[in-house]
């Protein structure tokens, strides 16, 4: 829901960088010098397809009798696995640089949860259990907090548009410039703060795939509970200062223009978690 830059480095760049550190492994070298213009050429459709919302359409390794199959030419899953593992995680490799580029272009906000979290590690939206031949395309490696990771959630991803959670390079530019995230202030009849409630409600012009887009990635993130946790912490110091401002007799249109609406203003982007809720307390207060 938090849209990243394109990463600085090129998937070129990125195979050099983790070719240079393959240092005593030379059969593995020969294979991805061998088939730089295969994996080039897949990362090319990967981009294509993100693009307009199409990677379900990818066609993911299926392992059969064959536990360690050929992906790209002579590169075995495994091979590739480890050109992410040995050549590009680990700190003494020259690949290490793109992977803490990555890290750092995410500005301690995870995309996925929309900056809730911040990122620990990088995950693989396809992953590369099944997607080996993405294993270091920097548009396929992102920033994630702990709470949002994809590659804890077993390994799994959608076969079909409609199952697809945002991705932050690539997918289209309403999911990040328009709104589809709302909520509602729920008060209490006893005397504490009440609630806000989450809820996706994206523009009526949206496709049936968009929408359903959506509703997957709020539901697949947790972040009903997630967003109402953080309101309500907020949600304390917003009406003890709209409670001191009404016991001076302000009108409450006042009160919100005072409190409210520079949050609302000052709004890092669109369907921030602070934002929606300012939004709701204006129109349920
Ligand atoms: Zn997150």
């Amino acid at each position: 829901m938090l849209k990243l830059a394109y990463p600085a480095h090129s998937y070129e760049q990125t195979l050099d960088r983790c070719c240079i550190g393959i240092t005593g492994n030379t059969l593995l070298l020969g294979k991805v010098n061998a088939e730089r213009q295969v994996l080039e050429e897949s990362a090319r459709v990967y981009e294509a397809s993100a693009s307009t919302g199409g990677l379900h359409t990818l066609t993911p390794t299926t392992c059969g009798t064959d536990e360690d199959p050929l992906v790209v030419g002579q590169l075995k899953k495994s091979e590739l696995i480890k050109l992410y593992g040995t050549y590009f995680v680990s700190q003494k490799k020259p690949g290490r640089i793109i992977y803490d580029s990555i890290m750092t272009a995410a500005n301690e906000k995870c995309p996925f949860c929309g900056g809730v979290g911040r990122p620990r590690n990088l995950d693989h939206y396809l992953p590369k259990a099944h997607f080996p031949e993405f294993s270091v395309l920097p548009i396929n490696l992102i920033p994630s907090c702990r709470d949002c990771n994809m590659d804890g959630k077993g390994e799994t991803f959608a076969n079909s548009e409609d199952k697809q959670v945002l991705h932050p390079y690539l997918d289209n530019e309403k999911f990040f410039n328009e709104q589809w995230l709302f909520a509602r202030y729920l008060p209490d009849d006893e005397g504490e703060p009440g609630v806000i409630e989450y809820f996706v409600q994206p523009p009526e012009s949206w496709t049936y795939n968009q929408k359903a887009r959506v509703e997957q990635h709020f539901t697949d993130f947790d972040l009903d509970i997630r967003f109402s946790k953080e309101a309500g912490a907020r949600l304390i110091s917003l009406l003890g200062q709209i409670d001191s401002l009404a016991s001076l007799q302000l009108p409450i249109e006042d009160i919100q223009t005072a409190i409210l609406q520079p949050v609302i203003d000052s709004a890092p982007f669109v369907n921030h978690w602070e934002k929606v809720m300012c939004e709701a307390l204006i129109r349920d207060l």
